[in-house]
């Protein structure tokens, strides 16, 4: 199994363990049995069990200590491409049905946390996507104008402008209201496995899946210890394993790198404590946490794995503290109207890359009953709410909204 994770991230280090699940220790039956239980696995067991569906949920190792435990958790309508980016990818009317489906994977998000009743640190950000160099301001303005032309509720800050709201160096940028958020992916996921468990659903950790055999009129999961869970369907959640058995050839694997700060005292500089991103390759973005930390995270690789290994060749453990140090030296010059900013958490986590950004959700001709639900990426969390109700849709025949951004042969690479 992939090592997704690298030191001990924040989220899981300053959490206790709400609840443990036992492992199968017996043969069951189910409608529905979801494989993996991150944030992806626990969103769509939530809304299976919500809409009365008999649900199961399995994890190899324990629930959000996968990719979920290093998320930098921003939520948000605008990812990785811009929206001109995506529209050369996948043409204008899809590119801009994407960024309206975020928005609404966003409110939902939103309305299940304040189902949940539960502290999962969820805040609604504005956001502020910027370039910090001249070169880019043209292409900054054109990226705001096609926004605004299809209403997202954007401004631009040009270096003047935006100089009276951040400290450092921006030559222009796109200011956003409202449509963003953050959340702690480890908190969230315990929360919706625990609301689903109240609404009766079976939870196991310590549950790899070794054999999966679909037949006519169902599937029959094997587990480690020789137990079986008998399905009509299975969803499978595991994240870069599911990448990687479905869509080896459409994907790539990249390494993020974040730093979390100890509390600071105020945030001088940073208007509105919104989310941050600049447009750089690889970029960067920070975020705050509600205990006043701030996370910066980024600098992706697809050549450093989060050991060190460059290329897959050579090991070389100082690459990834070169990341971490830049992480650093890039916040302190930044945010220099904050005092005394000492960083205290370092770790790095693997995720998917997908080539536009989207997930893989959907069925695949050859492996019958099985629903994949691969979402990762710098807006997985969002796109794993989307992909939910895409799942729990298309199990109960409704109208599954938004599919065809989804599908496997979405793409002609
Ligand atoms: C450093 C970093 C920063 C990120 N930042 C953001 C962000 O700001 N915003 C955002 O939305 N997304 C972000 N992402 C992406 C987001 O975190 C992922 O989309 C999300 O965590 C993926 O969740 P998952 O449940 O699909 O995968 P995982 O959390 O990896 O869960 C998969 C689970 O499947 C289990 N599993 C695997 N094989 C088996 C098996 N055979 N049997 C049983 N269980 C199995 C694993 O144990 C694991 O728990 C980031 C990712 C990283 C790494």
């Amino acid at each position: 199994m992939t090592q997704t994770v690298v030191n001990a991230p924040y989220w899981t280090e300053t959490a206790k363990i709400p609840s443990q699940y036992p492992y199968l220790s017996e043969d069951i039956t189910c409608e529905i049995a979801v494989v993996g239980g991150g944030v992806t696995g626990a969103l769509c067991a939530y809304q299976l069990q919500k809409a009365g569906i008999d649900t199961v949920l399995v994890d190899a190792e324990l629930f959000g200590y996968g990719s979920t435990g290093s998320s930098s958790s921003i939520l948000q309508y605008d990812f990785d491409y811009e929206l001109k980016g995506l529209k050369e990818l996948i043409g204008i009317e899809k590119a801009v049905r994407t960024y309206r489906a975020c928005i609404r994977g966003l409110d939902e998000i939103e309305q299940i946390t304040k189902e949940l009743g539960a502290n999962v640190g969820f805040s609604r950000r504005d956001s502020f996507y910027y370039t910090p160099c001249e070169y880019g301001a043209e292409r900054m303005r054109q990226e705001y104008l096609l926004r605004r032309h299809h209403d997202f509720p954007v401004e631009f800050l040009d270096s003047e402008k935006a100089a009276e709201r951040f400290s450092f160096r921006v030559e222009a940028g796109i200011y956003t209201s409202g449509m963003a958020g953050e959340i702690n992916p480890y908190r969230f996921t315990q929360a919706l496995i625990g609301e689903a468990v109240e609404l009766g659903m079976r939870a196991y950790e310590n549950t790899p899946v070794e054999v999966v055999t679909p037949d006519f009129d169902g599937i029959t999961l094997e587990t480690k210890r020789h137990h079986k869970i008998r399905a009509k369907k299975m969803v499978n959640a595991t994240g870069i394993a599911a990448a990687r058995e479905a869509a080896r050839h459409l994907v790539q694997l990249k390494t993020t790198f974040c730093v979390v700060t100890a509390p600071v005292e105020d945030f001088s500089g940073w208007y509105n404590r919104c989310i941050i991103r600049d447009d750089g390759d690889p970029y960067i973005y920070l975020r705050t946490l509600p205990d006043n930390r701030i996370l910066i995270g980024g600098l992706d690789s697809c050549h450093i794995d989060e050991n060190g290994k460059l290329a897959r060749l050579i090991k070389a453990p100082l690459s990834v503290q070169c990341k971490y140090t830049e992480l650093e030296h890039r916040l302190f010059s930044m945010m220099t109207g904050i005092s005394n900013i000492r960083a205290e958490y370092h770790f790095s986590g693997t995720s998917v890359d997908t080539g536009d950004g989207l997930p893989y959700v959907g069925t695949l001709p050859g492996y019958p009953n099985v629903y994949y639900d691969i979402c990762t990426g710098s807006n997985g969390i969002v796109f794993g709410q989307l992909a939910a109700d895409l799942i729990r849709d298309l199990y109960l025949g409704g109208d599954a909204t938004d599919m065809d951004l989804m599908v496997f042969d979405r793409l002609k690479f």
